[in-house]
């Protein structure tokens, strides 16, 4: 089976295995729509096959068969129908994936999709469309009229941003702040901008949600264009980046920080079962408050915290709900009763040597027993039942199981799905920057920040606040002709909550080297401090919106060299 990215919700393959739907799953797939005939070829294996299987990995499993010259207006509608009730994301397969294509391109035309914009999507994917507008001719004309609608092009920008998280809403600011008149656009389908940083205080019941979350439109820069909608794709020889619409904006400049995204599915059963038979996650927006109702209700049993391979975003985080979580049953007489496992996917406790110290003395002191090289499966949420693969010295792979009472699973990370496939991506999926200049390393006129570029250092908020004023003046040097570069030099941090009311405030750059921001004699990361407490819970949050979002660049000196050729 070869897998086709349409986009982030719909790919298509050709003839499938029983053994494929295993890796549809894994892929994150919901629901498979078969759009062949059965016993069209020898040896072809039949729909009830496929869908016995790929029920029984909890898929939904549909039946459209069409043969492509025949496809008509009714199929369109019956594949419009199945699609919009569908869980997503949907792949659909049919002898070579072309009938699936095309009837998800005639639906998109049919919605108002530009007929060009399928014809120029198909070689990419390796399907032939330079008949499409003669075959449906009749059926375009009546979906969308005689001359058929052109890919609409929105306004052209200076500069288009792509993602309003911490890195969009930041670098824009800060880009308005060092030019007069850019004409700047924010690409942003959701409506809620949110503080991550806050989740692990709500998972740990010191903030509430509402603390953590802000509508967009209150962090969104007056003068800069707010287009409510995502990015699908990128044509970056053009200078334009396709919406989820299809219509397209062209930019001189592009920033993508689009964040990662977070592979629930990548974890047998976790989906079906996060929030509720006491599995949560303080990486889901939502979920943070069960986090601390299930520790605050837990009175005796076994608890169980994840974390997967890296890099995730805020390495800390799965430790710092243990933390808490610890702390809580300590304070309340209740650790005698619960016994606490930390499984690791990697085989330290802290990527970074000089805080490992002070948080073995915490897993000592709350008595978590750590289960390294230890990678999260499969989660059976009803029967509170884990599966973990397990990797000894030699390599060699075995299964194990356990049991919990409530479990704390920290997803596994990667770029997102329209990142991956797009020709910004390097190797492992990131978009492709060099780690001081943030400056894409094939298209000059495009960087990146955040948790989607590939540079190495600790995916945090924290690191977007020193990548802001590195993108920004790079750019604005660029418009200005000054030959200067602004340099990033790694700096992320990790305020790991190791009790509440004492951090270890983790602050390191490339390769692992400590960049305190404070003096050790007033506060040393590599301790336990009240002072870093005061800082997470008192000064960060309001300064997150009133200061990291308004581009005030305090206590940054990014380093700076001649402009290289
Ligand atoms: P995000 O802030 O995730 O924003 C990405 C934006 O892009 C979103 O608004 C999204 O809607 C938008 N988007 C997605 N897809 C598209 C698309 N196709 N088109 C257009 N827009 C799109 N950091 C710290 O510094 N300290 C901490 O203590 C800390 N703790 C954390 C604890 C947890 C539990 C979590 C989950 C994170 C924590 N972080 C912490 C990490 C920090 O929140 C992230 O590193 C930071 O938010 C990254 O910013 P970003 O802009 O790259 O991504």
């Amino acid at each position: 089976m070869q897998i086709k990215h349409v986009n982030e919700q719909f790919s298509v393959s050709d003839q499938l295995t029983i053994e494929d739907i295993a890796t549809l799953r894994v892929a994150g797939v919901r629901t498979l729509i078969c759009n062949r005939p059965d016993d069209e070829a020898d040896k072809q294996i039949n729909f009830q096959a496929i869908a016995n299987r790929a029920r029984q990995e909890g898929m939904e499993v549909i039946h459209l068969p069409v043969v492509h010259d025949l496809i008509n207006a009714g199929d369109v509608d019956d594949f419009e129908r199945a699609f919009a009730a569908s869980s997503l994301p949907v792949h659909a397969y049919c002898r070579t994936g072309n009938r699936s294509f095309t009837l998800w391109s005639l639906m998109k035309v049919k919605q108002g999709s530009s007929p060009d914009a399928m014809i120029a999507k198909a070689p990419e994917l390796g399907y032939d469309f330079s008949k499409f507008r003669t075959r449906f001719s009749r059926e375009i004309e009546n979906w969308q009229g005689p001359q058929g609608k052109a890919m609409p092009h929105r306004d052209d920008y200076d500069i288009v941003i792509v993602g309003g998280g911490s890195a969009g809403i930041a670098v824009a600011q800060s880009l308005l702040k060092r030019t007069n008149g850019l004409h700047i656009a924010v690409l942003e389908p959701s409506e809620t901008h949110l503080y991550q940083p806050g989740f692990t205080m709500v998972g740990g019941g010191i903030f509430s949600p509402q603390q953590t979350r802000r509508p967009m439109s209150r962090v969104m820069p007056e003068k800069v264009t707010w287009i409510r909608e995502a990015v699908v794709s990128f044509l970056p020889d053009e200078n334009r980046v396709v919406l989820a619409s299809n219509a397209t904006v062209g930019y001189e400049r592009l920033v993508v920080c689009p964040g990662l995204k977070l592979n629930w599915d990548g974890i047998e059963g976790l989906s079906e079962t996060l929030g509720k038979n006491g599995v949560t996650s303080n990486y889901h927006p939502d979920l943070a408050a069960y986090t601390w109702k299930l520790v605050s209700e837990m009175r005796a049993g076994r608890a169980i915290f994840t974390q997967p391979p890296m890099p995730i975003k805020c390495a800390g985080a799965p430790q710092k709900a243990m933390y808490l979580a610890a702390d809580h049953w300590l304070r309340n007489r209740l650790l005698d009763n619960i016994n606490i496992d930390f499984y690791n996917a990697g085989g330290v406790l802290f990527g970074v040597k000089e805080y490992v110290p002070a948080l073995q003395r915490y897993i000592e002191r709350y008595g978590v027993k750590t289960q390294y090289s230890h990678n999260l499966k499969k989660i059976d949420g009803a029967n509170r039942k884990a599966w973990f693969e397990h990797k000894d010295a030699e390599g060699n792979s075995s299964m194990i199981e356990t049991g919990f009472d409530m479990i704390h699973v920290c997803p596994p990370q990667t770029a997102p799905d329209f990142i991956r496939a797009s020709t910004l991506a390097d190797e492992a999926g990131w978009v492709d920057v060099d780690q001081e200049t943030l400056r894409h390393k094939r298209y000059a006129n495009i960087w990146s920040l955040g948790d989607v570029a590939s540079t190495p250092n600790a995916k945090t908020a924290a690191a977007v606040r020193k990548q802001v004023p590195v993108v920004a003046g790079n750019i604005v040097n660029e418009i200005n002709g000054i030959d200067e570069e602004l340099l990033y030099d790694g700096y992320g941090s990790c305020p790991l909550t190791v009790e509440r009311g004492k951090i270890v405030l983790a602050e390191f750059g490339y390769g692992g080297k400590l960049l305190p921001t404070f003096p050790a004699w007033l506060l040393d990361g590599r301790k336990p401090t009240w002072l870093a407490w005061v800082l997470k819970a008192n000064i960060l949050p309001p300064f997150y919106w009133a200061g990291f979002l308004k581009a005030h660049e305090w206590l940054i000196k990014s380093a700076r060299r001649k402009k290289q050729a």
